[in-house]
C-alpha cells in the first residue's frame, strides 16, 4: 500500500520545503522504506526551461531529458533516487494537456472547469505509478497557501486526503516562528494565520515543522498545537543548522518521522540508520583544511542559479576531507577588460559553469585564459567549456576571430549550431521554431573516452552517460587543429561526431565538459570530476 505526504508552505517563500521534504524522505528510507518525490509547481510555464535563472535558479535536468525544478536536484542528492520527468508538473503542463484535449473534442461537449478537470489531473499525476518498491510518495507543493495560482492544488490535495483517508495521507505544513527582538518573543501569529488560511480552504495539518531560529519553549509549542489543532507532539521544531546535510538528523531528533509514522499508525517501523549522515556530518564539521573556488559565473547575483555545482563542489571536498570555500565571481566585470583578472588571486580552482548569450562571455574567455597561463585547476563545464575551447582555438592554435555562433555570426564558429538536433529529433524538437521549451540536446547521453587521457583514470571507465542541456556544440571540423595545438579531445559522442571533453595537454588539470556532471553528484556518491577537480585544487593550496 502506498502512503502520499504532502509537504505545503505558508507565511513566506524560501523556508527550505525542498529541503525539509528530501530530508524526510530519507529518514523514511533510513527505516527501509521505499520513496520517491515529487514537485508540484503552480506557476502557468509549462517547465522551467525558459525561465531566466535570475527568475527561478537552476533548472535541473533528469536523465529522460526533463527541465524541472531546483528542487528535484535535492531528492536526488539526499536519496540518490534520480528523478524523472513524472516527477515534476506546472500548471502550464496542465492547460497544456487539457486544452489539447478540448481542441481534439475530448470532452464530448463538456465545459471545462477548474474543478473538476484540472484538480483531476492534479490527482491523477499524484496518483501516477512510482515504480517498484514505493512505500511513501511525498509530494511538495510550489510556492505558499494563499497564493492564487495554488489553490486548485490545495483543492486536489484536500480531495485526496478525503479519498485516501488519513491512513494513507498525511499533511505537513511548513511554517516560519520569527523571533522579534524588540519584545523578546517568538512569535506564533503568522504560523496561527497560516494553519487558517490552510484550513479555510478544507486541509487540515497534521504535523507542523515550524522553522525558526532559536529554541521554541514548551509553551509556546502548547499554545501552536491548540489554537491549530494538532498535538503538540506533532508541532516540530525546525531550527537552523549549520549544514543542510545536517538537516536529517535535526529533523529526526526533533520527531518528524516518528510524527509520520505515528500519523499512519505503524508501530512497527524499524529505528532509522542515520550513520552515512552522521559521517558526513563529521567530515564537514572537521575538515582537514580549506581550498577556494572562484566561480565565474554570469548569475552570481542569484546563487540558487548554481545549486547542483555549488553543491557538487561541496561534494568534492567531502571526497577530499576538506571544506570548499566558493568565491562567487561575475564573469561580466571582465567583459571590457577594465577589471583586472587579478581579482581571482589566491583561488586554488577556477569553474567556468554553464550558461546562455555573449554577456560575461568574454569575461569567461579571458578567466579560463588566466587558469590556463597561471596554471591553476579549471573546470569548465558546458558553455565554460565551449568557451574554453574559444580561448584555445584563439591563444593556442592561432585561430583568428575564433568564436561561437550563438553571440552572432563568426568566420571561424568553433561553437555552432548542430543541425542534427534541429532536425526530426523527436527526443529534443517537440515543435518548430516557435516552441523555444525543450529544442535543446536534454538528459542523458553516452560518450566514449579515450583510453589513456586523464578523464579515463578520472570515471575508471571509458564509457560514460551523463546529462545534457545544450544548443551549441564544438564544432568537430577544428579538431585537428586544435590538437595539434595541445588540445585533447578526451571523450566524444559514440559516433565520434560530438566533442563531449577536452584537455589542456600542457596544464595540470584543465578539463571542460560538453555536459552537466554537477546533476549527477550526490554527498555519497561525489562524482569523480568534482573529487579530482578538488584534490588538483587541494594540490594547489599545497594542502598536500
Ligand atoms: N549556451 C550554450 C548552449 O546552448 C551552453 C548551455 C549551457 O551552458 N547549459 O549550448
Amino acid at each position: 500500500m502506498i502512503r502520499y505526504i504532502f509537504i505545503t508552505g505558508g507565511v513566506v517563500s524560501s523556508l527550505g520545503k525542498g529541503i525539509a521534504s528530501a530530508a524526510l524522505g530519507t529518514l523514511l528510507q533510513a527505516r527501509g522504506y521505499g520513496v520517491r518525490l515529487r514537485k508540484l509547481d503552480p506557476y502557468l510555464n509549462v517547465d522551467p526551461g525558459t525561465m531566466s535563472p535570475r527568475q527561478h535558479g537552476e533548472v535541473f535536468v533528469t536523465d529522460d531529458g526533463a527541465e524541472t525544478d531546483l528542487d528535484l536536484g535535492h531528492y536526488e542528492r539526499f536519496t540518490g533516487v534520480s528523478a524523472r520527468k513524472s516527477d515534476n508538473i506546472t500548471t502550464g503542463q496542465i492547460y497544456r494537456e487539457i486544452l489539447e484535449r478540448e481542441r481534439r473534442g475530448d470532452y464530448l461537449g463538456a465545459t471545462i472547469q477548474v474543478i473538476p478537470h484540472v484538480t483531476d489531473a492534479i490527482k491523477e499525476f499524484v496518483l501516477s505509478d512510482p515504480g517498484e518498491g514505493v512505500d511513501f510518495v511525498l509530494c511538495e507543493i510550489g510556492g505558499t497557501v494563499g497564493d492564487i495560482e495554488g489553490l486548485p492544488f490545495f483543492e486536489a490535495i484536500r480531495q485526496l486526503g478525503q479519498e485516501l483517508g488519513p491512513e494513507r495521507a498525511v499533511f505537513i505544513h511548513l511554517t516560519l516562528l520569527p523571533y522579534i527582538p524588540a519584545a523578546g518573543e517568538m512569535k506564533t501569529k503568522p504560523t496561527q494565520h497560516s494553519v487558517k488560511e490552510l484550513r479555510s480552504i478544507g486541509i487540515q495539518p497534521d504535523v507542523l515543522l515550524c522553522r525558526c531560529d532559536r529554541p521554541i519553549p514548551e509553551t509556546e509549542k502548547k499554545k501552536i498545537a491548540s489554537f491549530c489543532n494538532v498535538r503538540p507532539s506533532s508541532v516540530i521544531e525546525a531550527s537552523d543548522v549549520g549544514h543542510i546535510y545536517d538537516v536529517p538528523a535535526t529533523y529526526h531528533a526533533e520527531g518528524l518521522d516518528t510524527e509520520v509514522l505515528e500519523h499512519f499508525r505503524i508501530g512497527d517501523a524499524p529505528e532509522p540508520d542515520l550513520s552515512k549522515w552522521n559521517d558526513i556530518a563529521q567530515t564537514i564539521h572537521n575538515p582537514d583544511g580549506t581550498v577556494c573556488i572562484g566561480l565565474v559565473g554570469k548569475y552570481t547575483d542569484v546563487p540558487d542559479a548554481y545549486k547542483s555545482v555549488m553543491e557538487a563542489l561541496a561534494h568534492g571536498g567531502l571526497a577530499n576531507k576538506v571544506k570548499v570555500d566558493i568565491r562567487l565571481v561575475d564573469s561580466e566585470q571582465f567583459d571590457d577588460g577594465t577589471t583586472p583578472l587579478e581579482v581571482l588571486e589566491g583561488v586554488h580552482g577556477i569553474i567556468l559553469p554553464g550558461g546562455f548569450g555573449e554577456r560575461g562571455a568574454h569575461g569567461k574567455i579571458r578567466a579560463a585564459q588566466f587558469a590556463r597561463k597561471r596554471r591553476i585547476p579549471c573546470f569548465g563545464i558546458c558553455y565554460g567549456m565551449q568557451l574554453s575551447v574559444v580561448e584555445a582555438a584563439r591563444s593556442l592554435a592561432g585561430i583568428e576571430g575564433a568564436s561561437s555562433a550563438e553571440f552572432g555570426p563568426t568566420d571561424n564558429p568553433l561553437v555552432g549550431l548542430m543541425e542534427q538536433w534541429t532536425k526530426g529529433n523527436e527526443k529534443q524538437v517537440r515543435t518548430a521554431n516557435t516552441d523555444k521549451g525543450g529544442t535543446m540536446r536534454l538528459g542523458a547521453y553516452p560518450a566514449i573516452l579515450q583510453a589513456d587521457s586523464l578523464v579515463a583514470r578520472i570515471y575508471g571507465t571509458t564509457e560514460i552517460s551523463e546529462r545534457h542541456r545544450h544548443r551549441y556544440e564544438v564544432n568537430v571540423g577544428y579538431r585537428e587543429d586544435l590538437e595539434k595545438a595541445g588540445v585533447i579531445f578526451s571523450g566524444m559522442s559514440p559516433d565520434g561526431k560530438l566533442p563531449e571533453i577536452f584537455e589542456l595537454a600542457d596544464h595540470p588539470w584543465f578539463i571542460g565538459v560538453q555536459y552537466h556532471p554537477e546533476l549527477k553528484s550526490r554527498p555519497f556518491e561525489p562524482h569523480p570530476l568534482f573529487s579530482s577537480f578538488i584534490e588538483a585544487a587541494k594540490v594547489q593550496s599545497r594542502l598536500v
